[in-house]
C-alpha cells in the first residue's frame, strides 16, 4: 500500500509538498478552507535556492513568465538626482536563476504540477472548504469544523503564518508577531510607466535587476518586472504611525501612499496612476524559531512553521525547500515504522536552516549586516562551524547557493549512527 499524506492548505507551500509527495509516489489530498484556491497578492522573488528545486520537480520555466535579476540595487531617492547606495549580486553563476515573478503565476505552475491527471504518478486529490480545527499527531488525523476526522501516515500543517498546528507540537501557542512593519503593495502595466514622461528611467532600471528606494525616514520601495517585463511591480514598507495599534487597514493605507508621494516627484506622479483601492496591505509578522518541528505524524512547512520578514525574499522559497526535503526523506519508504525516522531526518536538516534564514530575514537591504546582537547570537547557534554569514552579501550567497534536494541525499550516505545527530540547539 502507498503512504498516505493529508497537507492543510494549498498556498505556496502547500501546493509544493503536494508535488514533492506526488512525485515520491505518495497518495495526497489537500484541504484548504477556502472555495476556491485562486491565489491573490503580486510578485514575488523565485531565489537560485527555489528555481533550482522548480527545476528538481520538472516545471516548465516558461510558465512562471518571470524576470531574471542579477543585482539588488539600493537607491536614496529623497535628493535628486538618486543616489545609488549599494548592490548586492544575484547572479551566482549557474544554471539556477534569480527570478521575479507573479505569485498567481507562480501558484498555478505548482497546482498544475500537483494535480494534473496527465503526469506520471497519482494526482494530489484538492478538496476546498474544508477547514481543520484540530490535530491528532499520534493517531495521524485531523479534524475538521464539519466534524470529519481523517487519517493519514503523514500530516503537513501548510496553513501559513496563522497556523496552530505548532501548538500540538510545542505544546503551547506562540503566534507569530506584526513587526509594525507594513507592506503596499501594487503593480502597473509597463506600457502606463512608459507614456509617462520621467517614469522610463525607472522601468529600464528593472531590466534585469530588483531596485530598492530608501528615503531618510525608514520608508522604503522594493521596485522590480515581472510577467516577462510586462508589469511593474512595487512594495512600499513602512512602520505603523507610533502609538496607534487601532489604526485601520484603510487608514494605513492612505498613510502609505502619502508617505510614497512625499519621496520624490516620480514616486509622487506614481500615486497618480493607481487607485489606493487598487493596492494590497501586508502586515508583516515574524516570530522566533520554534524549538521543533515535528511530531509523531505531523510536520510543519513554509509559513506555518517559520513566517518570517520578506527583506531578504526567502519566505516562499524555504517553503519550497521544506516540501523538496520532505519529499526526499520519504521517497521509497515501504514500512510506516519507518516513517519516524525519516521525519526526524527532516527536522535535522529543515529547522538550522530556515531558523538561521527566519532570523537573517529582519536585516534591511540598507544595512549590511545583522541588525542586532540579540539575533545574531541566536543565528550563531546554527552555524556550530563558525561560519555565521555576517553582512548581506554572504547571507544572500550562503542562502542561494543551497541545493536542498542534493543536501537530503547527502545526509542518506551518513553511517546510521550518524543520523539524528545534526545540530539541533
Ligand atoms: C509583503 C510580502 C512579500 C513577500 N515576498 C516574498 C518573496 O519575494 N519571496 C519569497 O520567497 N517569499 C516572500 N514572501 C513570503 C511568502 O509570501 C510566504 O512565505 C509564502 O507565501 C507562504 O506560503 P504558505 O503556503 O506557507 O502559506 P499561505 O500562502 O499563507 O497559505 C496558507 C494556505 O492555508 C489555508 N488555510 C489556512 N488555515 C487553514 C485551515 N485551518 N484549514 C485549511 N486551510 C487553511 C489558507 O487559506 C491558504 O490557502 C513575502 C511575504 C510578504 C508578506
Amino acid at each position: 500500500m502507498p503512504l498516505t499524506a493529508i497537507i492543510v492548505g494549498a498556498g505556496i507551500g502547500g501546493l509544493a509538498t503536494a508535488v514533492a509527495l506526488r512525485q515520491a509516489d505518495i497518495e495526497v489530498t489537500i484541504l484548504e478552507k477556502r472555495t476556491t484556491i485562486e491565489e491573490v497578492g503580486y510578485a514575488i522573488d523565485v531565489p537560485p535556492n527555489a528555481t533550482r528545486i522548480l527545476k528538481h520537480f520538472g516545471m516548465d520555466m516558461t510558465k512562471l513568465r518571470g524576470c531574471h535579476q542579477k543585482s539588488l540595487d539600493v537607491f536614496k531617492a529623497d535628493v535628486e538626482p538618486m543616489e545609488a547606495i549599494r548592490s548586492e549580486s544575484r547572479d551566482i553563476g549557474d544554471d539556477a536563476p534569480f527570478l521575479s515573478v507573479h505569485r498567481v503565476d507562480y501558484h498555478e505552475a505548482l497546482r498544475d504540477l500537483a494535480v494534473d491527471p496527465s503526469l506520471p504518478r497519482k494526482p494530489a486529490q484538492l478538496r476546498c472548504n474544508s477547514r481543520v480545527v484540530a490535530y491528532n499527531p499520534s493517531l495521524g488525523s485531523v479534524s475538521l469544523a464539519s466534524g470529519d476526522v481523517i487519517h493519514a501516515d503523514v500530516i503537513v500543517a501548510a496553513d501559513g503564518n496563522n497556523s496552530k498546528a505548532h501548538t500540538w507540537i510545542v505544546g503551547e501557542e506562540h503566534p507569530a508577531r506584526a513587526t509594525g512593519l507594513n507592506n503596499v503593495r501594487f503593480t502597473i502595466p509597463s506600457t502606463v510607466m512608459l507614456e509617462h514622461h520621467g517614469m522610463k528611467q525607472l522601468v529600464e532600471n528593472t531590466k534585469d535587476r530588483m531596485c530598492v528606494y530608501i528615503d531618510s525616514v525608514g520608508n522604503f520601495i522594493a521596485h522590480y518586472a515581472c510577467r516577462d517585463h510586462t508589469l511593474q511591480n512595487f512594495g512600499l514598507y513602512h512602520e505603523d504611525p507610533p502609538d496607534d495599534h487601532s489604526t485601520t487597514t484603510r487608514k494605513k493605507k492612505e498613510i502609505a501612499w502619502q508617505r510614497l508621494g512625499h519621496i520624490n516627484s516620480t514616486f509622487a506622479s506614481i500615486t497618480a496612476l493607481v487607485e489606493e483601492d487598487g493596492t494590497y496591505l501586508w502586515q508583516i509578522v515574524d516570530r522566533d524559531p520554534l524549538e521543533r518541528l515535528h511530531s509523531g505524524s505531523l510536520v510543519l512547512v513554509g509559513d506555518a512553521s517559520h513566517p518570517m520578514q520578506p527583506k531578504m525574499g526567502q519566505g516562499a522559497a524555504q517553503a519550497v525547500e521544506d516540501a523538496a526535503v520532505l519529499g526526499a526523506v520519504l521517497k521509497g519508504v515501504e514500512s510506516k515504522s519507518a516513517i519516524p525516522s525519516r521525519l526526524k531526518l527532516w527536522e535535522e536538516l529543515r529547522r538550522p536552516r530556515a531558523s538561521a534564514i527566519q532570523l537573517m530575514s529582519r536585516t534591511d537591504p540598507s544595512h549590511d549586516g545583522w541588525p542586532n546582537q540579540e539575533d545574531k547570537e541566536k543565528a550563531a547557534r546554527f552555524f556550530p562551524h563558525g561560519d555565521l554569514p555576517l553582512t548581506r552579501a554572504e547571507m544572500a550567497a550562503w542562502a542561494f547557493k543551497y541545493d536542498a534536494v542534493a543536501e537530503a541525499h547527502e545526509a542518506f550516505k551518513r553511517p546510521t549512527q550518524e543520523l539524528g545527530t545534526n545540530v539541533n540547539p
